[in-house]
């Protein structure tokens, strides 16, 4: 189902309105985690100004130490939808457990399965059985022919909308949080129909090299932008170390439609 072979054309995903893939791109940004409702505002409105046309925020936190920060929970979700539609963007979250499903997506326009689910298939086979739209992350250690397996899951269970994420794989060189594969991008294009975005903010883990391997995603022909974006990042609940400030994501997101036009 997931296969370029059998659907030739490519495949445009309508999260609550905004589309991703077919020349749309969708510009998804937000802090890692929910946080204060004040600060979430701020993010939001800047993010939104600058172009954005998806918000994020995690309120389920996948965290390696039991004992960091694990989200807010439905409060989180609530939040992150009020903010969302206050500033006039359908809202992405994770959703890390498959009995969460269904209240997860009760609040979200579109359900992220993250890095270390990617493979949970009880959790894909749940997203498959609803109808919001899936942004399937890329395992760390996960082949091409593994991400496009587990769309395989969710498209198997009746559910079309799946977006797929390039967030960088595990190597042998810890200069950079994970290794960004933009050649991932042209190969799942070639056999996959489901849009390709970046992560470049996961992907790298250093603000400074991610406007660079946003403008390669979008040269290699990504659908979408994935930006993690924190307006005080030494004060944030998590990924701090690898979000943008506000005003470095208008840059980027500047030189972006500028890149765009030359396309
Ligand atoms: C995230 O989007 O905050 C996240 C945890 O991403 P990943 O699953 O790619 O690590
Ligand atoms: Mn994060």
């Amino acid at each position: 189902l997931a296969s370029r072979e059998a659907h030739p054309e490519s495949s445009v995903i309508d999260v609550s309105g905004v589309k991703i893939g077919g020349g749309s791109i969708g510009m998804i940004a937000g802090p890692c985690s929910v946080e204060e409702e004040d600060r979430m505002h701020r993010i939001a409105e800047q993010v939104a100004a600058a172009g954005a046309n998806l918000f994020r925020g995690g309120a389920y936190k996948p965290r390696t130490s039991p004992y960091a920060f694990q989200g807010l929970g439905e409060e989180g979700l609530k939040r992150l939808r009020d903010v969302g539609q206050a500033h006039g963007m359908p809202v992405v979250t994770e959703v890390t457990d498959p009995r969460l499903v269904g209240l997860v997506a009760e609040y979200a326009d579109m359900l992220q399965v993250g890095a270390r689910n990617m493979q949970n298939f009880a959790l894909l086979n749940e997203v498959g059985a609803s109808q919001r739209p899936v942004l399937l992350k890329r395992g760390m250690s996960a082949t091409i022919t593994d991400l496009l397996m587990c769309a395989e899951y969710i498209l198997s269970q009746g559910n079309p909308n799946v977006v797929l994420c390039e967030r960088g794989i595990k190597s042998f060189d810890p200069a950079t949080r994970n290794l960004f594969d933009v050649a991932a991008v042209p190969l799942v294009q070639q056999l996959s129909h489901l849009p390709i975005i970046v992560d470049p903010s996961h992907a790298t883990g250093k603000p400074e090299l991610i406007p660079a391997c946003a403008m390669a995603g979008l040269a290699a022909g990504a659908d979408g932008i994935h930006i993690e974006v924190h307006d005080c990042p030494e004060v944030a609940k998590s990924d701090g170390p690898q979000a943008l400030l506000p005003e470095q994501y208008a840059e980027l997101t500047s030189q972006l439609k500028s890149l765009a036009k030359l396309l």
